[in-house]
């Protein structure tokens, strides 16, 4: 790939994989793996990571939206893929087209989906989504029953899964147990009436590590497989993916009492060197991180100076010797220091997830 302007990140598809066999290793060898890759796989690159995942024998892909699941699709990748949020009726065409699997909340939908099926007299696979405490979509556990029980009776749907999605595996044990609890009772209610559905899913990354009761058949990993941790004291030893580097393009020496950038939120204490460097806002780069951000130049941690513009950062480099050219890292390691995508989501008072996925279109992926 060739680009003019020296940012870009670097995807370590061996430690991607390293990351997969550690989860791997943590749930039953009958139990499957569906690695979620929505948003452009947490901002990795949807193709190249989906390409990774099945090599290692990723059994689903899961993403957010229709339109997620045809890139796949015309990506070359056959195995299943389930659009994880709520479609529009206009919008079932193309999961036919595509055989995407969606995700079914309300009857409704589902009826619609049958007739069209039908049309192409073909059988659609489809998951049932069940809402049992996050609020999002997905159908109330009371209602359940009843509507499982009719969509088992349309003739051109399959009812391959039933899934919920737990709101609080990191910080509540309680309100996490009480999700599985009405999960698994709804499947009961469900074995009861004859309606055994074959995949049953409902763990996330903290519920894979944290939660065995979550896994049922299934998993559905996301950040961990990307190397980055949901919360701290995990045991489990990842390997992070993304590195974030960039070039010094500009270096100058400024007197002291100097202002940088907009705003003049930074001034210089004593005569220093100010480097430039080719990334901002505009690149996802969080904003809130001016004045606060650690760049790694020459093996040393410096921090970020002034505003953060929309497509240059500056750096306070001190008396270091630095030349035009030189890397500067923003997550990664160089030498011996390292800045980790948590990190930088605990200083801009985000999570990890946020960081990823935020890196803009205009930095190239490098896939090593
Ligand atoms: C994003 C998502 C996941 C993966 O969550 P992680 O915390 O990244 O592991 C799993 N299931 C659903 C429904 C999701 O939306």
């Amino acid at each position: 790939m060739r680009f003019y302007r020296p940012t870009w990140a670097e995807v370590n598809l061996a430690n991607l994989a390293h990351n997969f066999r550690q989860i791997k290793k943590m749930i039953s060898p009958q139990t499957k793996i569906m690695v979620t890759v929505k948003a452009d796989a947490y901002g990795h690159g949807l193709i190249p990571v989906a390409k990774k995942v099945v090599s290692c024998g990723a059994d689903f892909l899961g993403v957010a939206s229709v339109d997620e699941g045809i890139k796949i699709r015309v990506g070359g990748i056959n195995i299943p893929v389930l659009v994880l949020g709520a479609i529009l009726k206009k919008d079932i065409p193309p999961v036919l087209n595509y055989n995407l699997t969606p995700t079914i909340c309300d009857e409704d939908f589902s009826l619609a989906l049958n007739r069209l099926a039908g049309k192409r007299n073909k059988k659609v696979n489809v998951h049932i989504k069940v809402d049992t405490g996050m609020g999002r979509v997905g159908v109330m556990p009371q209602e359940a029953e009843r509507m499982v029980e009719k969509i088992n009776k349309l003739h051109f749907i399959n009812i391959e899964g039933i899934f919920t999605h737990l709101a609080s595996a990191d910080t509540d044990k309680d309100f996490t147990f009480y999700q599985i609890d009405i999960f698994n009772q709804l499947i009961q209610r469900l074995r009861n009436k004859g309606i055994a559905v074959p995949l049953i899913h409902s763990a996330n990354s903290i519920g894979t590590i944290n939660y065995k009761n979550s896994h049922f058949n299934m998993v559905r990993p996301g950040l961990v497989i990307y190397g980055l941790y949901p919360k701290k004291g995990l045991k489990i030893n990842l390997k992070a993916v993304l590195s974030l580097k960039t070039k010094v393009v500009f270096i100058k020496r400024v007197p002291a009492g100097y202002s940088i950038s907009y705003g003049r939120t930074y001034f210089t204490k004593k005569p220093t060197t100010i480097v430039t460097i080719p990334i901002g806002y505009g690149d996802g780069y969080p904003r809130n991180l001016s004045n606060r951000g650690p760049v790694l130049i020459k093996g040393r941690c410096f921090k970020i100076c002034g505003r953060i513009c929309m497509d240059q950062i500056m750096v306070d480099v001190g008396d270091l010797n630095v030349k035009i050219g030189d890397e500067a890292v923003l997550i990664g390691n160089q030498g011996r220091k390292r800045i980790c995508a948590e990190e930088l989501a605990e200083l801009a008072e985000t999570i990890p997830y946020d960081i990823v996925c935020g890196l803009g279109n205009r930095i190239p992926r490098i896939y090593t």
